[in-house]
């Protein structure tokens, strides 16, 4: 319970050194995407109405641009998915995601700092100073893969008395 009200607390400080009003509707959807990292509008919607059953998908929507414009939110897209947001913005983490169910795994910044990678330019490209380096690993999740060795072995169990 005092967790939860610290974090409001904190969110509701880093909104006024925004510039921005405290108002329910932020924390709602600051609190249902803190709860639900990695989710997408609707569901920060759903879960958000939890506690505020009057917000709108309209203003969801209008402040989820406006909290991923002032970096308090974080919004990826992975391939074939609608875009997730997360309330970890502070470091450079990179994101794994299960091609077969869409789960999405946080990675830490395989070398401790952004940008974490280093492009190599050829000589026909003019190189930019890299700030951030966001790979997104595609894989197959432990519980796909073990409903997939289910899928593809029957013989073993024919074999078997
Ligand atoms: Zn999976
Ligand atoms: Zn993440």
């Amino acid at each position: 319970m005092t967790e939860h009200f610290d974090g409001q607390d904190a969110w509701a400080a880093a909104l006024r050194a925004h510039g921005r009003r405290v108002t329910k509707q932020r924390l709602a959807v600051l609190a249902a995407v803190e709860r639900h990292p990695h989710s997408p509008a609707e569901s920060i919607l759903a879960a958000a109405r939890t506690e505020l059953p009057e917000l709108t998908a309209q203003s969801v929507y209008v402040v989820l641009g406006d909290l991923t414009d002032l970096h308090m939110l974080r919004r990826f897209e992975p391939p074939h998915s609608p875009a997730l947001y997360e309330t970890r913005v502070d470091d450079n983490h990179h994101h794994a995601i299960c091609i077969s169910c869409g789960r999405v795994e946080d990675v830490d910044c395989a070398v401790g700092h952004a940008p974490c990678l280093t492009p190599h330019w050829d000589e026909k490209s003019k190189p930019m100073t890299i700030q951030i380096a966001d790979v997104m690993y595609q894989g197959i999740c432990q519980d796909c893969q073990q409903s997939q060795k289910q899928t593809f072995n029957p013989p073993l169990q024919i074999n078997e008395k």
